[in-house]
């Protein structure tokens, strides 16, 4: 595409062996290979970008680091790749607003570290976070383990700055934790996975950072007694902060093929619980817990030292890539339904060859066809069907944290409310009436 080699301020990878690897994201699926991987560094790059889209009719797919999981980064037929890693800024802080703003280009780690040295607390945790972008965990409302307590990437950020159809870049909300000046843009543009305009930037209101953390790993001979827990806690008013859970097939897996901590990991099924109440390493908390957990206490372990503990996250957020590695043609999905409704996902369920570990603590469960690959397509699509129709059935949803992309875009068109789908596509019409921006994802 010869107009792209004139655009300003940008790296511009035009050969087939360049732009290959921009093919994929960590979902099932392969696009064709892009017209192009634009790296811009100016606001003037992507007013150009947005011209010759329109000019040229392709569409402008934004990339952050390429983690997600539902192929919403991929190219479709006519595509341009915008990778935003290149973008210039910086991340900063405001004690005196408790905010932190950073461009799209940085990494979720920096940003999580930059609150934390300044004594902070950014609660979003995907478990991708020291791989993937800002951009990208704001661009798909990401989750994480501490969403069950500190909500989704959303529930942070306070305005967003984002590349429109215009061509030029606006700024969506403001800095500081109140403004009720009509709808809220900054949060129709968080979780739209870069289907209205691609963010450049945003700014997060940040906590201070919890002063005590209880680390917990809960092996239990029986899986089934897990599935009542994450509501009984908050019942009793224990909120953890993580609440992680592998089943007896996943820890099988971990066992077998993961790293050296996970061969040590104790149980048939096994959860990871956190709190990071104050007071959660006194003991009357741990006795009021223990007595929530009743005899599935048993066996239950403190994490000792920090060491321990971030080998044992080290081995959560490694599950996907171990099963990956085992099985390169399962599909997984991340259904999701409320806490109350665990057990009866589980008996709904019991059916489908499925495997499961994840977020059981908010109900957000990773569900891993691992025979995917040898599956007859049709009884794949049923039985995916059919997982998500279970999901609907019980108040949950096809995704709790990936997003829709091109990987669940056909559930979510003919599952879901069509007054919702058909609200979606007028809001992509008004906002993108040439349809330049992520064409083919979601909706
Ligand atoms: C091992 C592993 C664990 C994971 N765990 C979690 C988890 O716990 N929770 C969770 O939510 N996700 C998880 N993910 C999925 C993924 O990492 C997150 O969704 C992450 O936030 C995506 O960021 P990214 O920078 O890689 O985005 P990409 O994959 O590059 O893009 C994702 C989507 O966002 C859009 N996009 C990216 N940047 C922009 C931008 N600047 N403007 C507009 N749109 C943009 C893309 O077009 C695409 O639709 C996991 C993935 C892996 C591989």
């Amino acid at each position: 595409m010869d107009a792209l080699k004139h655009l300003s301020d940008a790296t511009i990878l035009l050969l087939p062996e360049q732009v290959d690897p921009f093919r994929h994201d960590e979902s099932h699926l392969v696009g064709p290979l892009p017209l192009a991987v634009v790296k811009p560094r100016s606001a003037r790059a992507l007013r150009e970008l947005v011209q010759l889209a329109k000019a040229e009719g392709f569409g402008l797919v934004a990339r952050g680091a390429g983690t997600g999981k539902a192929g919403g980064c991929i190219p479709m037929e006519r595509s341009v790749i915008v990778d935003m890693g290149e973008f210039p800024g910086t991340i900063g802080i405001s004690h005196a607003d408790m905010t932190l703003s950073a461009p799209a280009s940085a990494m979720l780690k920096d940003v999580k570290m930059a609150a934390l040295a300044a004594g902070l607390f950014y609660p979003p945790d995907p478990n991708s976070w020291d791989l993937c972008a800002f951009g990208g965990s704001l661009a798909t409302n990401a989750g994480g383990p501490c969403a069950c307590k500190y909500g989704m990437t959303r529930h942070w950020v306070l305005a967003v700055d984002a590349l429109m159809d215009d061509g030029e870049v606006h700024t969506f909300g403001i800095a500081t934790v109140k403004n009720n000046a009509g709808p809220n843009l900054a949060q129709l543009l968080v979780g739209s996975e870069g289907i209205f305009g691609i963010l450049t930037g945003a700014t997060v209101r940040l906590i201070p950072q919890p002063k005590q953390l209880l680390t917990l790993l809960l092996p239990v001979s029986d899986w089934h007694t897990l599935l009542d827990l994450p509501a009984a806690l908050v019942g009793a008013g224990y909120l953890p902060s993580a609440f992680e859970f592998w089943d007896p097939a996943v820890l099988r897996e971990l066992r077998a093929h993961g790293p050296e901590e996970a061969k040590r990991m104790p149980g048939e099924a096994l959860a990871l619980l956190e709190f990071d109440d104050p007071g959660c390493n006194e003991e009357d908390f741990l006795e009021g817990l223990l007595e929530v957990l009743g005899p599935e206490a048993e066996h239950l372990q403190t994490a000792t030292d920090a060491r321990q503990r971030e080998a044992l996250w080290a081995v959560r957020r490694m599950t996907s890539v171990v099963l990956k590695e085992q099985y390169p043609k399962k599909v997984s999905e991340d259904i999701v339904v409320p806490r109350s409704q665990v057990r009866a996902f589980f008996e709904g369920a019991a059916k489908l060859p499925l495997v499961t570990y994840g977020h059981l603590g908010d109900g957000n469960l990773h569900v891993n066809f691992l025979a995917a690959g040898e599956t007859d397509p049709s009884e794949l699509e049923r039985n995916l069907s059919e997982l998500f129709k279970l999901c609907l059935s019980l108040g949950g949803s096809l995704t709790g944290e990936h997003g829709i992309g091109l990987a669940k875009r056909d559930a979510f068109l003919t599952l879901m409310d069509p007054y919702q789908v058909e609200a979606v596509r007028r809001m992509k019409r008004a906002l993108d009436p040439s349809g330049i921006f992520n064409p083919g994802k979601v909706i």
